[in-house]
């Protein structure tokens, strides 16, 4: 059964309320120079970019994601210019298309961004050309940077855009990244389209991106990332898990430092560890400084899907307290993100010998529960006890983050959700709710992690009380406990 658009109450879409992860996505393409990064930096504003690395046949690249800020829009915007530095390098330079092209086909608006005050360049012909082909399907708007010294008056605007008319990407929105002109008409451009592909999205008619099938799409390669405090021993642990497999890529000329990666295979998946260079490193040259920064941890966790949380469990035991402050706000902030949780208690050969002892006990028993109360919104975190010296524990640790990961691709499909809603529906937990607002129909818009909307009648919205009880009910039900799940609500009219 599918819902008609038309019976949906059409209410203009609240951007700041939307989940981050289903926001659309912008992709900024042009020829070097034209200002790409400068309207990039002007849209996510002071807000941190993400530098995101493409795992691509061996090859690493980086592109910057942010989430733009324009008026009340917000969107994911991608600036491709990291991707021209490589090319200049010289290295890899045919390549550069194909994965512009792979990112293009994960967006769903282009900016095509020229520049006035070079005129049309050979070069934005070819950027025009290669987006004819490879952009179908994908809204793009034709944008005119640098244009702050222009004028109707002298009829240079006039000339410019009717030259940039040529390109066939209709009239050009003229701007200035530099100095913010323009861009309430670049709003004006956007809003329109990206607020249809919103409606769209929360009534469940498309999937975000292109997304292969849900098979598939818990084969493509995890991104895997280890953090924890200094000294708790990630090092040791992440050369545990790389065993013999390990294989370092990068970095390429034109490539940062940062972006060398380590990739092992493990029960025929590719694995790749997220920013962990540094450790690496570390384990050669002894040790470096090394604090657990939660800034720096932070942008390293929105490049990993799974978070691998190390903690100590010598230091557990004697403080008698399963996390630190810090180590809280990182789990915390991995499940805010979206991110699948693994928390693994690493030491546990200092603890034998006590193995009966209170504080043993103490160890295995407490953890998991204080980390439930620490980190309500998510059942069953997986915790994993190992030591890491004893080069024990890559199996009972890549099997939680395995299983972690593939119930975060998991999709549902409506019939199922809603045979299951019923169900829930009649279950007198739920009718002993308070506001029982009527939910008509309850549908999966995304995997990885998975993102439910809940389609409720009338204006009574659920209950913060509602939505955990459904969505502890989808853990239990559908066993996808331990991953972050989403469920948002839309008002039926
Ligand atoms: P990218 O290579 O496309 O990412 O271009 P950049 O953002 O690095 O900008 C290239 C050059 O154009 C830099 O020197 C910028 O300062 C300049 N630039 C960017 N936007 C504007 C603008 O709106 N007006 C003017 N006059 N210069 C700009
Ligand atoms: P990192 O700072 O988190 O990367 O920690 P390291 O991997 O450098 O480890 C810090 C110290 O703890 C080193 O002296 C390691 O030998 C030690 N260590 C790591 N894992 C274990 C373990 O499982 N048991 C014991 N007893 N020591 C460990």
């Amino acid at each position: 059964r599918k819902l008609e658009p038309s019976r949906l109450e059409q209410k203009p879409v609240d951007f700041s309320q939307i989940d981050k992860e289903l926001l659309p996505t912008v992709l900024i393409v042009g020829r070097p120079n034209v200002g790409k990064s400068a309207l990039f930096n002007r849209l996510i504003r002071r807000r941190e970019a993400i530098v995101y690395n493409t795992p691509d046949d061996h090859v690493t690249r980086d592109i910057r994601e942010g989430i733009a800020k324009l008026g009340d829009l917000r969107f994911r915007v991608l600036d491709s210019a990291g991707l021209e530095a490589a090319a200049s390098s010289g290295s890899i330079l045919g390549r550069t298309a194909e994965i512009t092209a792979n990112i293009l086909s994960k967006s769903q608006f282009a900016i095509f961004l020229i520049a006035a005050r070079d005129g049309l360049q050979p070069m934005d012909l070819q950027v025009g050309k290669w987006l004819r082909r490879h952009a179908q399907g994908i809204s793009t708007i034709l944008v005119m940077n640098k244009s702050e010294s222009l004028d109707d008056g002298d009829g240079s605007l006039t000339t410019a855009s009717g030259e940039a008319y040529r390109l066939g990407f209709g009239d050009p929105i003229p701007i200035s990244a530099e100095t913010g002109f323009g861009m309430a008409e670049l709003y004006g451009a956007l809003r329109p389209l990206l607020e249809e592909y919103m409606v769209q999205v929360l009534n469940g008619e498309v999937t975000k991106g292109s997304s292969p099938s849900e098979s598939e799409d818990s084969k493509l390669p995890l991104q895997l990332a280890i953090v924890g405090r200094p000294n708790v021993g990630k090092s040791t642990l992440l050369n545990t898990l790389l065993q013999e497999d390990r294989v370092l890529v990068g970095p390429e000329a034109g490539l940062t430092r940062d972006s060398i990666r380590a990739q092992f295979q493990y029960e025929g998946r590719t694995i790749y560890m997220v920013d962990t260079a540094g450790w690496l490193e570390r384990t050669k040259q002894e040790k470096g400084p090394a604090s657990l920064s939660i800034m720096q941890t932070r942008k390293n966790l929105m490049r990993a899907q799974i978070v691998v949380l190390v903690l100590d469990a010598e230091e557990i035991a004697k403080a008698r307290r399963s996390m630190k402050h810090a180590e809280v706000v990182i789990a915390r902030h991995a499940v805010e993100e979206g991110r699948g949780l693994v928390v693994v208690v690493n030491k546990m050969d200092l603890l034998k010998g006590r193995q009966n002892s209170k504080l043993y006990d103490n160890v295995t028993g407490a953890v998991p529960q204080e980390i439930q109360k620490l980190i309500p919104q998510v059942t069953g975190i997986p915790v994993v006890f190992v030591s890491a010296l004893e080069g024990r524990g890559r199996k009972a640790i890549m099997r939680q983050v395995i299983e972690t990961y593939e119930k975060w691709c998991l999709r549902l499909s409506t019939a199922r959700l809603n045979r299951w809603l019923c169900k829930v529906m009649s279950r007198h937990s739920w009718k002993d709710q308070a506001t029982q607002a009527k939910i008509k129909y309850f549908t999966q818009v995304k995997g990885r992690p998975p993102t439910f909307v809940a389609f409720v009648k009338g204006s009574t919205d659920l209950s913060d009380t509602e939505i955990r009880f459904l969505t502890k009910s989808l853990m239990d039900d559908f066993n996808i406990g331990g991953i972050p799940i989403r469920i948002l609500q839309r008002s039926l009219s």
